[in-house]
């Protein structure tokens, strides 16, 4: 059982923001910014490319309503998701990342240095 599947079934503990039937929000063990939150599906899915569109219409209310309970909604967010090796998600049960609480450092996808990798 992966570790985010041991969360959902408390045998991990985790500091809980919300959940439903579906879904789970929990704070991140390292912190990137002063609000850091997980929102994953109890159900184990890989990844988001695995993800049922189905799932992502109950998620994307889900990540809203947490948002706002945390009162990110009004100043902004940014909602990463790492899919795979080469986007560098290292817990192999989807998950998204919710970062806010202070104006995030961002450097431009378009930006010319970013280029040549
Ligand atoms: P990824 O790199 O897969 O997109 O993100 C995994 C995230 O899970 C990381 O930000 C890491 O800090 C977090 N994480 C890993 N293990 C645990 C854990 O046991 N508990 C909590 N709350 N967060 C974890
Ligand atoms: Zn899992």
């Amino acid at each position: 059982m992966c570790i985010f599947c041991k969360i959902v079934n408390n045998e991990i503990p985790s500091n809980k923001v919300l959940e439903n039937d579906d879904f789970l929000a929990f704070h991140d063990m390292y912190p990137k910014a002063p609000m850091h939150i997980l929102i994953i599906p109890k159900n184990h899915v890989d990844c988001f490319h695995d993800v049922q569109p189905e799932t992502m219409a109950g998620m994307t209310s889900f990540i809203q309503e947490v948002a706002t309970l945390v009162g990110i909604d009004k100043s902004g967010y940014r909602l990463i998701t790492n899919n795979g090796e080469d986007g560098g998600q290292e817990v192999k049960h989807l998950h998204f990342h919710l970062l806010g609480g202070a104006k995030l450092p961002f450097k431009h996808l378009t930006d010319e240095t970013q280029k040549n990798l």
